[in-house]
Order: C-alpha cells, then structure tokens, then sequence
C-alpha cells in the first residue's frame, strides 16, 4: 500500500467563462482580491499539512479555474512556501493547467524557475468554429504562438481535449496539428457533459460521439500512448502522478474556494465552500467523516478507472476486513464471466476487460448494491 499524498490549489478565476464549464469560477475579479486569495492559499496550506504527515507528498497541482490568472509574485510565493514547508520540489510532479492565450514567455519562463515541471495545457479544440461554439476565448493563432514556448521550458507537457461536441470535426487532424507543436507525454481526452444550460454547446449523437472517441484512441495508440485511465492516455513513465493519487485512494489536500480533500487514514473528506471571500477570511471548511459504505464505493469508483486496477493485498488494513466480507464474491463472479471484470487471485487484482471499461458505470451500480456493510 503506498503511503504517497498531494496539494490541490484551486484557483477560481477565469477571464472569460466558456459556455460548456461547471467548475466553480468567477470572471472579473479585482487584482487585489486575487493577490489576497493567493496569500490565503499558502497560509491555509501551511495550516493543515500536519493532515498529510504520515505520508510522503509526491505532487502538487494548480487547477482551475485559471492558474494563468496568477501573476509571476504567486509562483514566487509558492517555492517559498515549498522550502518552509520541507517539501523538496524536485522529488515532486509540480503541474500547473495553463491557457495558451493567456502568458508570454517571461511568465513561462517564471513557472520553470519556480520549479514547476509539468504543465497542463487546455487546448480542448484546434478549429476556430469548435472553440467559439464552446465559449474559448482561445484562439488556434494564439495556441500556434504560446504552445511551442510551454515545450521550450517543459519536457511534461500534457494537454486537454474534448470530444462529443463539434459537428462533422477532423479530430484526427486537429490533433496532428496539436502534435506539430509541442511533444506532448500525456493526453486527457473528456467526453462531453453538457451542462443545464441554455446556451451550451449541443451534445453530438453517440455514433459520432463514439466515432470521434475511437479517432483519438488510434491517433494516440499509433504514437506509443497507452490508455491507463479511462479519460488519460500517456507515453511510457508520464502517467500524472497526480489523478494516480486519486485512482488508488490515497490522501490529498484540496486547497481553496470549492475545493475538497480527502485524508485516508480518518476516512474524513472536507470542502471549501464555492466563495472566494470566505476562503480569505478563513471561513467556509466542512468536513465529514464517510461511512464505511461510502469509502468502498469511492475505493471502487476510483480504482476501477484505472489500467491496472485495484489492488486487494492491503484491503483489510484499509478497510478492516477482507474483500470478500464486504462485497459480494457472487456478484464479482458474474461480471467476471460477463467478460466486464477480470480477477487475477494470486496477485489479488481485481480490474476492469477493456469491454468493461465502457460499460463501467453499470458495472459500478451492481458492484454498490453487492456491498454489504
Ligand atoms: S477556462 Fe477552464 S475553468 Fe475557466 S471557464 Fe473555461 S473551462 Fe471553465
């Protein structure tokens, strides 16, 4: 069982809000109020690492929102709080999600001298047609200009794209283009979900749905990618350590306004509320401890997305019990000969067949019913 943790900073500013976006962020927001919030982060941080002292932190992660709305100061402020913290960088993965029409080289350059050495760029479409019907306010010129610069600083550099959306798109070629411009080691590819909004891009049908799913697959596969996760694609070795940490339940710390953690050894999950002055003010934390039934469920959820699966050796230190005590041997059984699971009893794995990884939310339901706590 690895005993590996990791920081969320959650950064929720966004310039321009796109129109298919759930995340919990505000446009707008004066200069101060975000140098505030940043000052906040780091404070709150040091506050609760006592949290994470069992553990060996193995990533830190600005997610958003917009870390490209912070200025050069934030990051600077962010290796001093690392060094303070005993927290040695260069051990880490150090991920910030960038917006390429957002920073000029000499914030790039920043980012690396920070010891930031991942970054996450969210491209999402490369045709202007796709990336004005989602509300971007990106540009494919501005990707041509900035993209390049973010591989000059980073050899990890990942990026986003979203399919299910984007009528009669070359997906294919976009991502030939995308792959002209930066050596990108890993790939998020999300499928759509379209928001309760009336001015949200319409969903595409499930054939073309699917048929622009399988473009990306084999575009990636051809290329050395492997699918590790079901949304994540990397080159060998470029996994990010950072979701790993969420797949295989270990402890994180979410920092900032609607941001949540997670500490495995209490079993406690808490959340910031979705407001940024509360979060200055210290204010707006709730915690829960979750019921043994919640925990297995998260355990599931999390571990079945994942290539490798779940790993049942130190089940019963985690849980109390033995796999089987609590979820029903006949009901793993039968997804087994459905062909959607896989068991592998002497190394004790328990994983997802490649045809159950499409149907995994089905396979989750029947797995949460046949829990008996
Ligand atoms: S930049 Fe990202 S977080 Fe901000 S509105 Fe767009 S998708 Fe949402």
């Amino acid at each position: 069982m690895n005993n590996f943790s990791g920081i969320y900073f959650h950064i929720p500013f966004c310039p321009k809000k796109c129109l298919y976006c759930d995340f919990f962020s505000v446009t707008g927001c004066p200069r101060d109020t975000l140098k505030r919030y940043g000052k906040s982060l780091f404070d709150e941080a040091e506050r609760r690492l006592g949290e994470l002292s069992e553990t060996k932190i193995v990533s830190l992660y600005f997610g958003g929102g917009s870390p490209t709305s912070m200025d050069e100061d934030f990051f600077r402020n962010f290796a001093v709080f690392a060094e303070k913290s005993g927290i040695n960088l260069e051990d880490c993965e150090v991920t910030v999600e960038v917006n390429p029409a957002d920073r000029g080289e000499n914030w790039i350059k920043n980012l690396k001298n920070c010891g930031i050495n991942r970054v996450s760029i969210g491209i999402q479409a490369f045709d202007d047609k796709v990336l004005s019907e989602m509300g971007r306010r990106t540009t494919v010129a501005d990707m041509e200009k900035n993209i390049p610069l973010f591989a000059k600083y980073f050899d990890n550099v990942s990026c986003d794209i979203i399919y299910g959306l984007g009528k009669n798109r070359e997906i294919n070629q976009e991502l030939n283009k995308i792959f002209e411009l930066a050596p990108f080691k890993h790939v998020s590819a999300y499928r759509y979900a379209r928001p309760e909004r009336e001015n949200a891009p319409q969903l595409l049908d499930e054939d073309e749905t699917l048929r622009q799913e399988a473009e990306i697959r084999d575009f990636l596969q051809k290329r050395g990618f492997a699918r590790y996760e079901i949304s994540n694609y990397s080159l060998s070795g470029f996994g990010s350590r950072h979701n790993m940490l969420y797949w295989t339940y270990s402890s994180w710390l979410g920092i900032g306004a609607g941001a949540a953690s997670f500490i495995r050894k209490t079993g406690v999950s808490s959340r910031y509320a979705d407001d940024i002055d509360a979060f200055i003010e210290g204010e707006g934390l709730s915690s829960v401890e979750l019921t043994l039934q919640e925990r297995l469920e998260e355990f599931l959820l999390m571990g079945l997305r994942v290539k490798i699966g779940i790993n049942l050796s130190d089940f019963k230190k985690l849980f109390g019990k033995e796999f089987f005590e609590l979820v029903s041997e006949k009901v793993v059984s039968d997804l087994v000969s459905e062909g959607l699971l896989k068991f592998d009893e002497n190394r004790k794995i328990l994983k997802c067949t490649e045809k159950g990884s499409d149907f995994l939310n089905a396979i989750l339901l029947k797995l949460f019913d046949a829990i008996r706590c």
